[in-house]
C-alpha cells in the first residue's frame, strides 16, 4: 500500500529511489563532576575539540566541487564563525569552572540556553537559526566523544541516487550529499528558511522538510517518491503512481531542457508586445546567474544578506565593493539596488541596533525605509556606496516600503545631500541616477499616481502588498489561507499602480513572488504589467508563457479576476 506523508516543500523537483535513513542526529552528552585540579585539562580538551571541529568544517568547505555555486561556501563559513564565537568558545569554559562539570555537559547547558533564546523569537528566519547552534554543538560533541559525523561516515557509493531521510541535516551535510550524488532529501524537522533549505534550492536538490512522524513510517531501503513541488513523500508507491511520477519526472527534465533555447531570445507576446524580464538576486552566487538565464538586468537586488550573521552593519567600503562585484558580473546590464529592508520578517544580527521585535507588531513597525530614516547614520553608508558604484555601471536606487510622500521626500533630500558631499570630495557618480519606490503598502498603491509624479520608476512588492492588504502576517502559517494574490482587492491595487505608472510615463515592474508564479503570468499581462522581476530559476518558465500569449485576448480574464470570478 502506498503511504503518503505531507511535509513542507522547500526545493522543487521529483526524486525517485531507495530510501537511506540517516540515524538520529541527537547526541546524549554524558554528565560527570570533575575535580578543581582537572579544570585546566577539561578546558584544553574542549579547546582541542573546537579546533578539530573547525578543521573538519574547513576541509568540507575546501572540498566543495568547483562546479558548485560560490555562495555555498558561505553557509559553511557561518558555522565556522559560530565555532569562533564567545558564546560557544568561552561560555562553556565558565560553566566548567563554576559547575565543575565535564566539557560535554558544559556545552550541552550552553546549547540549551542559546536554543531557549532563539525559541522565544517571533521571527521565523531567526527561530530556525537554532538549528545552526545545534549543528555546530553536535559537531564539537562528536569530536569530544570520538564519533564520526552522520554523513561523513557513509561511503560515497552508499548514498548515490538515494533519497535521504533524516531527523535534520546540517548545511555541511547538504553540500556533501550533493557531492555524493543523492537524489533528494526529506527531514522530520526544519523550516523553509533554514540554511539547509536555502542550500537545497541553490543546489537544486529536491527536498521536503517538516515531515513530522516520518521516521516511524519510513524504513531503510523503502522505495519512495519525493515530490519537492507539493512537499509530499510517497512510500512504496503502487505501479500506477510510480509510472505517473516517472513520466512526470521525464517531462519536467524535457521541459527544462526545452526552456534553455529561450535564453537568447527576447520575451515578446504573440501580438508583438515586448516584455522586460529582470532578475531578483540576493546572494553572491546569484550574480552570475542573471546572464546565464538571459535576464534583461536585475530588477531587485535585496541587500539584507549583507547584514546577516554578523554583529555590525557593513561599512561603506564593503557595500561599495559588493556593488562593484555585481556590476562586473552583469557586464553592462542594469542593476536595481534596493536599499536595505530590515525589520519584521528580515530581522538580522547585523543591524547592531534595536530590534523591531521588541514591539508587538513588527511587520507594522520600524522596518525598511522607516528604520533607515530613523537612523540616518545607518542608512548613509549604503546610499553613498550606491552613488559611488553608479559611476561604474547602470544602477538604479529602489526604496522599499514607502508609505507616504514625506518619507520619499526625506530619502530624495538625503540622496541630494550625499551627491553634494561627493561633489565636494571630487568623487564620481551618476548624477542622473534613477530613483524608484516599491509599492508594497495599500496606502502607496492607492496614491501611486502621486508617487509616480515624483519618482523615476515603481516596483510592486506583492509579498508585502498582499500581507498588508489582507491584514495577515506573511510568516504566520495559521492565516496563510488568506495570503491570496488573486483576491480582487490585491488585483485592483496592482492595476491602480500599473495605470498610475503608465499615465506618468514611467516604468512599473513587479518584483514580488507573484511575478514569478507562471499561473499568474497571463493575468498580470492583462492587468498591463510589462516588466517582471523574478528569481533567475523561473525566468524562462515565465518567458515561455509570455511568448505564447496574445495580450489583446486577455480582457475577459482580467475583468473576471477583478470581479472575483476566477476559481483557484
Ligand atoms: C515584496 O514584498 O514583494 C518584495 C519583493 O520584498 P521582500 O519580499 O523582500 O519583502
Ligand atoms: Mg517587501
Amino acid at each position: 500500500m502506498t503511504i503518503s506523508i505531507q511535509g513542507v516543500s522547500v526545493s522543487r523537483g521529483i526524486a525517485i529511489g531507495r530510501v537511506h535513513r540517516i540515524k538520529d542526529d541527537q547526541i546524549d552528552a554524558p554528565e560527570y563532576i570533575i575535580k578543581s585540579k582537572q579544570i585546566d585539562a577539561e578546558i584544553s580538551r574542549l579547546n582541542e575539540a573546537i579546533k578539530n571541529a573547525h578543521g573538519e568544517l574547513r576541509a568540507i568547505r575546501d572540498n566543495i566541487p568547483s562546479s558548485t555555486s560560490k555562495n555555498i561556501a558561505e553557509f559553511i563559513n557561518t558555522h565556522l564563525l559560530m565555532l569562533e564565537d564567545n558564546a560557544l568558545t568561552e561560555e562553556p569554559k565558565t560553566i566548567i569552572r563554576e559547575k565543575l562539570c565535564n566539557a560535554e555537559w558544559a556545552l550541552k547547558l550552553q546549547r540549551d540556553a542559546l536554543v531557549n533564546v532563539f525559541d522565544e523569537m517571533a521571527d521565523t528566519y531567526l527561530r530556525t537559526r537554532k538549528d545552526d547552534v545545534d549543528h555546530v554543538v553536535n559537531r564539537i560533541l562528536r569530536v569530544l566523544l570520538k564519533q564520526t559525523p552522520i554523513i561523513e561516515k557513509y561511503p560515497e557509493k552508499q548514498l548515490k541516487n538515494k533519497l535521504i531521510v533524516a531527523d535534520d541535516l546540517t548545511p555541511a551535510d547538504t553540500v556533501l550529499m550533493q557531492h555524493y550524488g543523492i537524489a533528494g532529501f526529506a527531514t522530520e524537522f526544519g523550516g523553509s528558511t533554514s540554511h539547509t533549505a536555502i542550500l537545497a534550492r541553490n543546489l537544486r536538490i529536491p527536498a521536503v522538510v517538516g515531515l513530522h512522524g516520518a521516521k516511524k513510517l519510513i524504513k531503510n531501503d523503502d522505495y519512495a517518491i519525493l515530490d519537492g513541488d507539493s512537499g509530499i513523500i510517497l512510500i512504496n508507491p503502487d505501479e500506477t503512481i510510480l509510472n505517473d511520477y516517472k513520466k512526470k519526472q521525464k517531462e519536467v527534465k524535457k521541459y527544462y531542457v526545452s526552456l534553455e533555447k529561450l535564453k537568447d531570445s527576447p520575451a515578446k507576446s504573440m501580438d508583438g508586445i515586448d516584455i522586460t524580464l529582470m532578475a531578483n538576486i540576493e546572494l553572491p552566487g546569484d550574480f552570475e546567474r542573471v546572464r546565464d538565464v538571459g535576464a534583461d538586468g536585475v530588477g531587485l537586488y535585496r541587500t539584507e544578506f549583507l547584514y546577516m550573521n554578523r554583529n555590525n552593519p557593513p561599512d561603506e567600503e564593503e557595500h561599495y565593493e559588493t556593488y562593484i562585484n555585481v556590476i562586473n558580473a552583469l557586464r553592462g546590464l542594469p542593476l536595481t539596488i534596493r536599499t536595505v529592508d530590515l525589520g519584521a520578517d528580515k530581522e538580522v544580527d547585523g543591524m547592531g541596533r534595536r530590534s523591531s521585535h521588541m514591539r508587538s507588531n513588527p511587520a507594522l513597525g520600524l522596518r525598511a525605509v522607516r528604520l533607515c530614516l530613523k537612523e540616518p547614520d545607518f542608512f548613509r553608508p549604503q546610499l553613498r556606496a550606491i552613488l559611488r558604484a553608479s559611476a561604474f555601471g547602470p544602477i538604479r536606487i529602489m526604496i522599499p516600503m514607502l508609505t507616504n510622500l514625506d518619507e520619499m521626500q526625506q530619502v530624495l533630500f538625503m540622496i541630494n545631500e550625499l551627491k553634494s558631499e561627493l561633489d565636494n570630495e571630487s568623487i564620481d557618480y551618476d548624477s542622473q541616477i534613477k530613483i524608484g519606490g516599491m509599492i508594497e503598502v495599500p496606502a502607496s498603491a492607492i496614491c501611486a499616481d502621486i508617487f509616480a509624479s515624483k519618482l523615476d520608476f515603481l516596483s510592486i512588492g506583492t509579498n508585502d502588498l498582499i500581507q498588508y492588504t489582507m491584514a495577515i502576517d506573511r510568516v504566520n502559517d495559521e492565516v496563510n489561507y488568506l495570503y491570496d494574490p488573486l483576491n480582487p482587492a490585491v488585483l485592483r491595487l496592482i492595476r491602480m499602480t500599473i495605470n498610475a505608472g503608465h499615465k506618468a510615463n514611467i516604468p512599473v515592474s513587479m518584483c514580488g513572488e507573484m511575478a514569478g508564479e507562471k499561473e499568474h503570468t497571463k493575468l498580470l499581462l492583462g492587468l498591463g504589467l510589462r516588466e517582471f522581476s523574478i528569481h533567475p530559476a523561473t525566468i524562462l518558465e515565465v518567458k515561455e508563457i509570455i511568448n505564447k500569449t496574445n495580450i489583446n485576448d486577455l480582457e475577459r480574464l482580467t475583468d473576471e479576476a477583478l470581479m472575483n470570478k476566477i476559481k483557484k
